[in-house]
Order: structure tokens, then sequence, then C-alpha cells
């Protein structure tokens, strides 16, 4: 298995890469092998992994039990279509989603990546107010600092600053944006903060089918932790003015925030649930979409007589089957040891930053660990430092963070989170 500076050259060239220019790229970094928390690279070097590959690899790479589902998976059926057939590997991962997340969400849509579950709890949303006569409730609300994906659906509701708006303006939808809850999780509540969200949904409630948002964590808006309370009034607000309430916990499912999904931090269940990324456990692309019967069943008593949605590759059960082993070693529970673990180590490696001039916070919760910086950080500068330490961490903007495998050891967190100090020391 080896790499040229021919097929690095051709990748430059050839070869997108997330939010990236065609234009003289810096070269990606060749990675021929990975396993528990460490990504080998061509050159043979070692990184200790801060990404589980965006929130996604949770129990490491490699891992035997998701290796073996796999195998025996795709020894049977790679895949076949979802309409009008079904298999084990779909009806089982299904029971567990309905058994693991909150109470009432009984209704599942598996679907092919995070930004087409957003997509998908768009279009429950908008069908239900439809199908009970209320069409005129079709448009969105989120907070700022949201992130929802890339697709045309999930960027109209992203942060209109950060989500690159004003690009797409002439034909994104047009939704409305309270301010970002303020309270940090770890503050006292002050209720005022809820008073934005609380006066547009007063004002614009009869066109709303939906408030969206990520639960507690901001991911890649902004990494920011808000109190549960501003989650709780939310929940109450949506109740009482008759709007779904959809919790986008594509980054936060399967315990990153220190619950299994954040809604519990503040004990709500919403009404659309929107899972993805640490689903198969980083294996490959599946997301799920959970709603309650009553709105399900709402939307197929409607007009269309069904819900309309349905991918080419629904459901594959090669990822399913993958899928059903990553929640089976959940359950297990380890998890949660393992994250209060994470969160110690964060919290004390990177304290030290705290000091550094160049930082202008620190913030730790669950296995999620965030240095923001002053300035934006110059990536072809500290992308190869970082990678000169030793370990694998992908800054953005002015945020050098962290959420590791679950699986990381505390000696190898206490050097991921040392690199992380000696680099930023460096900027
Ligand atoms: C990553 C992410 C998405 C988009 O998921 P993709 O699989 O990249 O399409 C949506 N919402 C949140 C909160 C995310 O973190």
């Amino acid at each position: 298995m080896s790499l040229g500076s021919d097929d690095i050259r051709f990748d430059q060239q050839h070869i997108w890469h997330p939010y990236s220019s065609m234009i003289d790229p810096p070269a990606a970094f060749p990675v021929v092998g990975a396993d528990g928390v460490r990504l080998t690279l061509a050159d043979g070097r070692q990184l200790i992994d801060g990404m589980a590959s965006w929130w996604s690899a949770i129990h490491g790479y490699n891992h035997p039990a998701l290796n073996q589902a796999a195998h025996q998976q795709i020894d049977r059926m790679a895949h076949v279509m979802f309409g009008g057939l079904t298999h084990e590997p779909a009806i089982s991962l299904c029971r567990q989603l309905v058994e693991m997340t909150p109470d009432g969400l009984d209704k599942v849509f598996l679907a092919d990546s995070g930004s087409v579950t957003v997509e998908v709890a768009i279009k429950m949303a908008i069908q239900y107010w439809h199908a009970k006569g209320q069409p005129q409730k079709h448009r969105l609300i989120t907070i700022r600092n949201g992130y929802h994906g890339d697709t045309f659906g999930a960027m109209a509701v992203c942060d209109p600053v950060n989500g690159m708006h004003e690009l797409f303006t002439e034909v994104l939808p047009q939704h409305l944006f309270a301010p970002a809850p303020q309270t940090r999780f770890d503050q006292p509540w002050n209720d005022a903060d809820i008073a934005p969200l609380a006066a547009l949904i007063e004002q614009h409630h009869d066109e709303l089918a939906a408030l969206i948002l990520e639960p507690v964590v901001q991911g890649a808006g902004g990494m920011r932790f808000y109190h549960p309370e501003y989650l709780k009034a939310a929940r109450a607000l949506c109740n009482r003015y008759d709007l779904l309430l959809i919790a986008d916990e594509i980054a936060t499912g399967f315990g990153r925030s220190g619950k299994l999904f954040a809604c519990e931090h503040a004990g709500i269940t919403p009404d659309i649930l929107c899972l993805g990324k640490a689903l198969t456990g980083g294996y490959m692309t599946l997301a799920a979409t959970l709603t309650r019967t009553e709105i399900a069943e709402t939307i197929s008593a409607g007009g269309a007589g069904c819900f309309m949605h349905g991918p080419t590759f629904m459901a594959n059960p090669l990822a399913c089957a993958v899928a059903g082993a990553s929640l089976a070693l959940l359950q297990e529970g380890a998890w949660q040891t393992q994250i209060t673990a994470i969160e110690a180590g964060l919290k004390q490696g990177l304290a030290p930053c705290r000091e550094l001039p160049q930082v202008a916070d620190v913030r730790v919760l669950g296995a999620i660990g965030v240095v923001e910086l002053k300035q934006p950080v110059v990536m072809k500068e500290i992308q190869p430092r970082l990678v000169d330490a030793g370990v694998w961490v992908r800054p953005f903007g002015k945020l050098v963070y962290v959420m590791p495998p679950y699986v990381i050891s505390n000696d190898e967190l206490a050097t991921l989170t040392r690199a992380m100090v000696s680099v930023i020391h460096t900027l």
C-alpha cells in the first residue's frame, strides 16, 4: 500500500476535500491505517486521533466487534432496496434506536447522512402541518451559531454568517433566527436568555412549522455549550405555540456530551430527533430521523397518503449491521466511565491554555474539549505543527478542539492535550 508523490499530486489536482480550494490546496496527509485511537501515516508516523473522524469513530478504529459485523453482513447481503423489502439488520437496529432514544420516539426513518436526516425532519414538519390543514405553518425558526448540514434545506437553518448565507440568499428559504443562547452550560441560569426566542415565536407562530436546534452543544457553528434550561424553555414554547421541536443530535448523540442524548441534560423529548455521525461507530454513512407516532400517523393520513422521501440506499444492510454492533457496544455501558474520565482529563490537560495570551476561552463538556483563540488559525501553519507533535487535530476558524474516540487512555489523552498546549503556545 504505497503512495508516491504523483498520487498526492493527483489528489491535489483532481479531488475535492471538504471545504477546500482547487487552487493550490495544501497536500492532505496520506493515511494507510487506523487502529484504536491511532492513525498511521504513509511515512510510518502514528498520530493520536483527537477528532474521532468528526465525532463518529467513538469506539476507535478497526474495532473487532464492528469488523465482525461488517464481515458477517457482507458475506450475506451487502445491499437490497428497501422499497417493498425488509431485513434483519434494519429491524434490529431500529428496535435498538426506539429502545435507547427518549420515550415516545417510536417511528424511524433511515437515511444516508446527517444532512439528509435534517432534510427529512424538515419535510416531516412541513407535511405534518399540511396534513393538519395548516399549510401556512411551513417556516422554521432556529438559533444563531447552529450547524445542520450542507444541503439546501439544512443550509437554510445554519448560522447565517458562518453558514455562508449571502452566497445562496436568492435560493435559500428565508427562516427566522433568534440570537444564540448566552448562558453557558455551567453558569447560573438567567430567564432573560430565552426572551428573544419567545418573542419571535409569539410573533410568528402562525407561520412556523418547527423550531430546529442542536440541544445543549452547538457543534460546527461555534462549539458552544449552552444551559439545559434554555432547551427546557424552548420545549415549553413549542408546546405553548404549536411548533414541533426538531433536535439535531447528529453530533451529540450516543454519549458525546456525557448523556446518551444531549436532550437528557434538560429531561425533554423532541418531536423529531436527527441522528447520524456516531451511529455506525464511524464505519460508514448512515443516519436516522425518529418521530412520535401521532406525527407519523398524521403525515400518513394527509393528502399524499405517505411520507414523501425514499433514498436509493435507504437502510443499507451493511451500514445497519455495523450500527447495530456499535449500539450494542454502547449498551454495555462502559461509555459513561470513559466520558467521565475524558472530561476530567480534558479539563486538566487544557487548563494551561487559560494562561496563554493567544487564548480567549477554554471549555469542556463530556468528551468535547475546546480552546477558542483570539485570532483565526492559519491552517497551513498549525496543521503540520500538530502532526509533528504526534496528534491529529483539525482546527477551524478560532477553534482548536477535540472529541477523541471514547477508548482513549488517560496517557494518550494527556499526550493529546500536551501537544495542543505546546502548539497553541507557538502561535
Ligand atoms: C455533521 C452534522 C450535520 C451534517 O451531517 P453530514 O453527515 O455531514 O451530512 C448536521 N447537523 C449536525 C449537528 C452535525 O454535526
